[in-house]
């Protein structure tokens, strides 16, 4: 009996890995189905993360041969800093979150963390060190205790329920019908934009990774809702070293270090307030914004960028 259940165990187990692995990439990525063209370097070693130093040196990437999109960019995120990405649709942004994630490999220059080229450890190691908070959230049609815990199944429930504390929704839960217990989803219990959003970070707050992407997180919610969300997310933050992909300027204020994208090249970096100083497309967004969002302040649309 035992040698019948533990194989089947195992394939459980492993079928949650690709699953959860596809449904990352693919929320990230919008991408699923995209061919894997990436692999393994032979007995790749797991990578080892000590404080979660994230260096992009000058990366250069193009999907297309004939069509750059990464034209040399360089930042380095210290261990438990935040760096965030501004820029119009089309200038780069996720190109380097993917980039970070390894859903490519760079065609130019290379991406460290802690040292180790990203290309010479393994994928799983890697991925199990970073977490992903996409735009929009994928529930699937499943115990909302399911959708928390499948990151980690061997989470106790205690943990489970510490990581939606954590994320301000396990009043919310607790208050369903069902608890934890009710099933969320397409085919379940619909939830609002915000309440999936906190499904999401709790998810990613029982993962526990040391580096955390957020690419335009919070950009599908309503203001009211934002606000409260970001809260979450900056505590999330706290301690892990963060790419954060802004929409709302705003959110990214007090970031550590700013770059603007411009067609595959930063064209501005700094703080918020050096960037106010250099008076230049950071300045000109960072003016356009604050005039939009002083004018109409429960406005769901996001404004300046795109
Ligand atoms: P951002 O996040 O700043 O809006 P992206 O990094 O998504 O920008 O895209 C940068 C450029 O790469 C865009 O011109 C986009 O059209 C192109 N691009 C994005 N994904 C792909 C893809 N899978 N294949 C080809 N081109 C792509
Ligand atoms: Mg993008």
């Amino acid at each position: 009996m035992i040698q019948i259940t533990m194989p089947l165990n195992f394939l459980g187990t492993v079928y949650r890995e690709i699953r959860q692995a596809l449904v990352d990439m693919g929320q990230m990525f919008g991408l699923l189905g995209q061919p894997e063209e990436v692999r393994d370097a032979p007995n790749a070693p797991a990578l080892k993360v000590a404080g979660g130093e994230i260096v992009f040196d000058d990366v250069r990437f193009a999907y297309d041969p004939d069509r750059q999109i990464l034209k040399g960019v360089s930042f380095t995120v210290r261990p438990g800093q935040t760096l965030a990405l501004v820029g119009h649709s089309g200038s780069g942004k996720s190109t380097i979150a993917r980039l970070l994630f390894r859903f490519y490999d760079v065609t130019g220059g290379a991406i460290r963390i802690d040292g180790q080229d990203i290309r010479q450890v393994s994928q799983t190691s890697l991925h199990a060190q970073i977490g992903v908070v996409p735009q929009d959230t994928v529930l699937f049609n499943d115990t909302v205790y399911y959708n928390i815990a499948y990151g980690r199944p061997d989470a106790t429930r205690e943990q489970v329920e510490e990581a939606a504390r954590a994320a301000k929704i396990h009043d919310f839960i607790a208050a369903l019908p069902d608890g934890y217990e009710t099933t969320v989803g397409e085919r379940g219990l619909k939830l609002s934009g915000g309440e999936k959003q906190r499904v999401g970070i709790a998810r990613t707050l029982l993962k526990n990774p040391p580096i955390l992407i957020l690419d335009e997180a919070t950009s599908a919610l309503d203001t009211q809702t934002e606000r409260s969300i970001q809260t979450s997310l900056a505590e999330m933050g706290q301690g892990r070293s963060v790419i954060t992909i802004a929409h709302r300027l705003s959110t990214i204020a007090d970031a550590d270090q700013i770059l603007v994208m411009e067609q595959g090249v930063v064209i501005e970096r700094g703080t918020h307030a050096d960037l106010l100083e250099l008076d230049g497309t950071y300045a000109a967004m960072w003016a356009r914004q604050s005039a939009d969002e002083s004018g109409d302040e429960d406005e769901s649309e996001p404004t300046g960028l795109p």
